[in-house]
């Protein structure tokens, strides 16, 4: 089986999909490897390095004759114009925002796979990538925040005078909130959270952070480890407890998702407007529209003396990492799934179940079905 590697083409995208190490394991487990010239230079991998793992190196048009094809983001209408009929694709995928990819991949009968539909089980953690590049993302947005701070995060008695420690907020306690809270503690921050799922209590306090329990919690519906949407009377109440402690913040962190849905507006204008001048907002949701009213995409602005950071590609900021991380998961996908002669796909399987959108010409998986027709 012949695995192929495109370079990413999405703006200010600098991972790729398999690193030198991850070409090695393919070789060592006999698949065929071929990566298009300068895909993992921005990653720092160099066409030599590829070379010395085993692959092949080649233009596009060469990798597009590959059996299965690896990619960060989502394959483009142009892309799969080239790839073969009934030759296969892994990528992050959110297939349920995308019916004309969805199409285009069924017109081809091309198996589409995705690396956001891994499910949240202890068996599949090696392939989950959602949580692998949200650790290095909320890592990533306090140190920008920081970056954009006037002042330090610690606790600093010196001869000139006591600077008191910076005040961190964040909401959502999933892995990206809770790599966060490990950052800004490790900076010498003060930091509180709160997340609609009362579990997570445990798991902020653990890190040296403060829960804030927004009363009437109960009833918070979780599905397969993810919130659902909460109730109108939890969200009044939730936003009178941000409205108290949002005056006081010098950085907040907002990382609330909601699968399938646009992203809860935590933090309104009114809010922004109550903040010290001088403070900061990073919306780690703004791709999915955002926690914060008035952050925009992939810019830094400055609304009434808050600075919005509006990063939507934040695991990008840290390629090297990110792109090593990103190669074990779908190579340990990959490896669940195919073997050198092809894919071997058991349909009843929960892990093969979750993740493969299209296969054979049908759309096969059950969410993005349910959302899309
Ligand atoms: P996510 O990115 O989907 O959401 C981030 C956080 O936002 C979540 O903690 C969510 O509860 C919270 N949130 C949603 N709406 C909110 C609101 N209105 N106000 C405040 N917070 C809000 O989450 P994630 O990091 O992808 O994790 C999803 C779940 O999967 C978690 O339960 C996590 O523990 C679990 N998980 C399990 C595994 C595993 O077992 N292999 C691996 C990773 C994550």
């Amino acid at each position: 089986m012949l695995i192929g590697v495109i370079k990413e083409t999405k703006e200010f995208e600098h991972r790729v999909a398999l690193s030198p190490d991850a070409v090695k394991l393919l070789k060592k487990k006999e698949f065929e490897v071929i990566i298009e010239s300068g895909a993992g230079q921005s990653s720092y991998f160099s066409d030599q390095d590829y070379l010395d793992a085993g692959a092949k190196v080649g233009s596009p048009s060469e990798v597009f004759q590959a059996d299965l094809l690896l990619k960060v983001n989502l394959f483009t209408p142009e892309e799969i114009a080239q790839m073969k009929d009934k030759s296969a694709c892994i990528s992050f995928m959110y297939a349920y925002q995308h019916p004309q990819i969805i199409e285009a991949l069924n017109a081809k009968s091309i198996t589409s796979i995705s690396m956001d539909a891994v499910p949240r089980i202890s068996r599949a953690q090696k392939m989950d990538a959602l949580s692998s590049q949200a650790n290095l993302a909320g890592y990533k947005a306090v140190l920008l925040g920081a970056n954009h701070l006037g002042k330090i995060f610690p606790l600093m008695m010196t001869a000139s005078g006591t600077i008191t420690p910076a005040k961190v907020l964040i909401f959502g306690a999933g892995v990206a909130g809770l790599q966060a809270i490990a950052t800004a503690k490790r900076l010498g921050a003060i930091v509180e959270c709160t997340d609609v799922r009362p579990e997570t209590k445990e798991q902020v306090e653990s890190l040296g952070g403060r829960f804030l329990t927004v009363e009437g919690a109960e009833g918070v519906k979780v599905e397969g480890g993810y919130a659902k949407e909460v109730s109108a009377e939890y969200l009044e109440k939730q936003q009178q407890l941000i409205r108290d402690k949002i005056k006081d913040a010098d950085l907040v962190i907002t990382t609330a998702l909601v699968m399938g849905k646009k992203s809860p507006i935590l933090v309104t204008e009114e809010m922004v407007k109550s903040m010290k001048t001088g403070s900061v907002i990073v919306d780690m949701a703004v791709e999915s529209g955002g926690n914060c009213a008035l952050s925009e995409k992939n810019k830094t602005v400055v609304k009434h003396g808050v600075t919005l950071v509006g990063e939507s590609n934040l695991p990008s900021l840290l390629p090297v990492n990110a792109s090593n991380l990103y190669a074990t998961n779908i190579t340990t996908l990959l490896l669940h799934l195919a073997n050198p002669l092809g894919l071997n796909l058991d349909m009843e399987e929960e892990i093969t179940k979750g993740v493969v959108i299209t296969h054979e010409g049908q759309l096969v998986h059950p969410f993005t079905k349910s959302i899309l027709q």
